[in-house]
């Protein structure tokens, strides 16, 4: 650990039988930095969330974590090393209450899990109500604190989606994956989503990487962006340094 990245990805390679989906692909992110990856539909962005999370099995290169090596941990243990992340579609619990679904965050349950799998028996109620403070205190960072006991599914769309970092920051991630978090947002609420975001690094000192292709705001909000394309890595930079890159231009943003 120490001074080094906290998250460091060397030449990783994903298969999926005959399609290739990731080739030597790499990545480094610093504390607090806000990194955005970007690249054409199929350059291999989830994969590699997949890959970091555990989701999908790398056939060679390494993801460390604060230096150790997690290309072997259980998927189901990367959330309590202190990975959260957000999936391109919405993993709510509806018929429970955005409180209960932000505190199932700090159970350590995400989106992507089973609800089942996640009751703990044996915490004691000096705990929970520990866990519902802190739940609280983020619900009202994240104003949020005014629907803590509505259904969570008869939100609008863009407070569902607050409520998921909400629900992530919960589990107190040292990184946070945020993939596409800004689709099926209006224009306001993509501007809104924007500050939320920088805020919650700032407060929280949170590291976060986001696969987004909403360029105005990637550009706006990252302070470097790594592209990719056909499962490897194209460019990387800062925003102004990556909009200036012909071969970006060429493969991806000349196309918008
Ligand atoms: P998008 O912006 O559309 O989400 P992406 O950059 O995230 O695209 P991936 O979803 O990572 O791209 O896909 C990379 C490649 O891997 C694609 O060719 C895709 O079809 C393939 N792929 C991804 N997951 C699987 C899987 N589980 N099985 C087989 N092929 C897969």
């Amino acid at each position: 650990g120490g001074n080094g990245p906290v998250l460091s990805v060397e030449n990783v390679d994903v298969r999926f039988g005959g399609i290739h989906a990731l080739k030597g692909v790499s990545l480094s992110v610093n504390t607090g930095e806000i990194c955005g990856l970007i690249g054409p539909n199929g350059a291999g962005k989830t994969t590699l969330f997949n890959s970091i999370t555990r989701l999908s099995a790398v056939t060679a290169g390494s993801i460390r974590l604060c230096g150790r090596g997690i290309e072997t941990v259980p998927a189901r243990q990367i959330i309590r090393l202190g990975i959260a992340r957000t999936f391109q579609n919405l993993g709510i619990y509806g018929g429970m209450t955005v409180l209960e679904n932000v505190m199932l965050g700090a159970h350590h349950v995400t989106g992507g899990s089973f609800l089942g799998a996640i009751l703990r028996p044996g915490l004691t109620r000096r705990r929970e109500s520990e866990i519902e403070q802190n739940c609280r205190a983020i619900l009202d960072e994240l104003d949020l604190s005014g629907v803590a006991e509505e259904a969570a599914g008869s939100l609008p769309y863009a407070t569902q989606k607050r409520m998921e970092i909400a629900r992530a920051l919960a589990s107190r991630p040292t990184i946070l994956l945020l993939d596409e978090p800004a689709g099926g947002l209006t224009h306001s609420e993509v501007a809104e989503f924007g500050e939320l975001v920088s805020r919650v690094r700032d407060h929280h000192g949170v590291t976060i990487v986001l696969i987004e292709h909403h360029m105005g705001l990637v550009m706006r909000l990252c302070d470097r962006i790594e592209v990719f394309h056909l499962g490897r890595n194209l460019a990387s930079g800062t925003p102004a340094e990556v909009r200036a890159n012909p071969a970006v231009i060429d493969a991806y943003l000349g196309r918008t």
